[in-house]
């Protein structure tokens, strides 16, 4: 039996994971586990100047890219971004990959989140979660006899519920392959999400000084859970090294996949530890 973890890292758009769990995937990659990047939209509606086909080939190739970066897969579902609902059609897309990838565990969103294709990926992982065991759903992809581990990546929304983690993972020695992938997505880091701040001015011309203005951009966002979580680092790594990580990413159990307890921590988290 191999000891080689699964893990499906499920978002709606192309960066999405990027920004939630490159940095704990990228530790993933070094163990030697396995690890899939999943966009649920083609990113098609993700831009102010570019739209449609010609803006999901170019996701695509920057999601590539990306994925290059920690050497993992990266799987984009040819749905329109901005209109991700939680249909039928959808669920069964994402049991067939569910069942087809065969996780341990799947990241997710938290189903309250500022943007509708958030909101409904988190949906659609709940609604295919224990369906992926059922035979006769979908019966032409075997079904899977485990449900497995889901676990929502962090946010800051506080209703109905604050984020509560139960494992909070240090990614010091990672952040700078969570900041190069994200460098890959240029249509969003550097054109989308500027303009629709506000700040395109802003932007570098040159790649190198933009890369720069980037991680300098990111670093209260990259430092965030480390801030907030630091007991929880602590209690993990240790009085010494927990306080003095700089950056994590966080996850919360979801009641709705097979239970994220201490045995599951241990065996799906194996860096965290003192
Ligand atoms: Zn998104």
């Amino acid at each position: 039996m191999s000891n080689q973890r699964r893990i499906l890292i499920i978002g709606a758009h192309p960066d999405d994971c990027e920004f939630t769990a490159a940095g704990t995937a990228a530790l993933w990659a070094q163990h030697g586990d396995k690890v899939c990047f999943v966009s649920v939209s083609n990113g098609d509606a993700g831009h102010h100047e570019m739209g449609g086909g010609r803006l999901a080939q170019r996701r695509h190739a920057e999601a590539l890219a990306a994925a290059a970066v920690i050497g993992i897969e990266y799987v984009i579902l040819d749905n329109h971004d901005g209109a991700i609902l939680p249909s039928l059609e959808i669920r069964h897309q994402l049991i067939d990959l569910i069942r087809t990838y065969q996780p341990d565990l799947i990241l997710s969103p938290r189903p309250n989140d500022y943007h509708p294709d958030h909101r409904y990926t988190a949906q659609l992982i709940q609604d295919a979660a224990y369906m992926v065991t059922v035979p006769n759903v979908r019966a032409g992809v075997p079904n899977l006899m485990y449900n497995p581990v889901i676990a929502y990546v962090s946010d800051t929304f506080q209703k109905p519920t604050p984020f509560a983690p139960d494992v909070v993972v240090a990614i010091d020695t990672t952040v700078d392959a969570k900041v190069a992938m994200l460098d890959c997505h240029v249509s969003q880091v550097y054109e989308w999400l500027p303009w629709n701040g506000s700040y395109l001015d802003q932007v570098p011309l040159n790649a190198s000084e933009r890369h720069t203005w980037l991680r300098t951009r990111l670093e209260q966002r990259l430092q965030r859970d480390a801030h907030s979580y630091r007991h929880k680092l602590i209690a993990s790594y240790g009085v010494v090294r927990g306080a003095t990580i700089r950056y994590a990413e966080a996850f919360e159990g979801c009641e709705y996949g097979s239970p994220l307890d201490a045995a599951a921590i241990a065996r799906l988290f194996p860096f965290v530890s003192a």
